[in-house]
């Protein structure tokens, strides 16, 4: 059997369906508007509905943040539960999923577009930086950077020189005495080469 209603707006007899839920009345559990009267209504004020709405929320925002953030506080730790519960029942269906849009995403011609993008750059720049221009003005800049260097921390490294060489003074000797070896040898060779020209 369907019961049936009358709007106390547009008086029309309609299924009790046509209203919309409303456990405050006791009677039905319905509204006493049906629902076409409410729709109406909506869209003949929905601009003043929509301003009252925003100034509400303006004029209650510190509040509803600070109720918000009481609750959260008040609940964190039921609140942290049943997030992990939820997380643990659909673990495998949330990895799944979250792996889905990351391969979406690096499929998708704009992550493709911009790889390909950062390629090009990283191509560009490296060509760049391996022309003999490109060479040569880097070789300049170290050049400069070391003789700036030098020249203002000369005393410095002066001084750590003088400490090194005094506390090398046989590892320097030896080292000598193989560098004028190595000349002769060098020399013998060379002459021995030239001999056979
Ligand atoms: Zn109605």
């Amino acid at each position: 059997m369907i019961e049936f209603k009358t709007c106390s707006n547009c008086l029309e007899c309609k299924p009790l369906e046509a209203f919309w839920l409303d456990n405050s009345n006791a009677r039905d559990g319905r509204q006493p508007w049906c629902i076409a009267c409410h729709e109406a209504y909506y869209l003949e004020h929905r601009e003043h509905l929509l301003e009252v709405g925003r100034q509400w929320q303006a004029e209650n925002a510190e509040r509803m943040k600070e109720w918000n953030r009481s609750y959260y506080v008040e609940n964190a730790e039921k609140i942290r539960r049943s997030e992990s519960a939820r997380y643990y029942a659909n673990r495998e269906e949330v990895i799944a999923r979250r792996s889905a849009a990351r391969a979406e995403h690096y499929n998708s011609p704009e992550a493709k577009a911009k790889r390909e993008e950062e390629d090009r750059k990283r191509e560009a720049s490296a060509a760049l930086k391996s022309t003999p221009e490109a060479q040569e003005k880097r070789r300049q800049e170290l050049n400069a950077y070391n003789r700036d260097y030098h020249a203002a921390n000369r005393e410095a490294i002066r001084a750590k020189k003088k400490l090194y060489n005094e506390a090398n003074k046989e590892k320097i000797a030896e080292r000598r005495r193989l560098a004028r070896l190595a000349k002769i040898a060098a020399e013998k060779g060379t002459e021995g080469t030239d001999g056979g020209n």
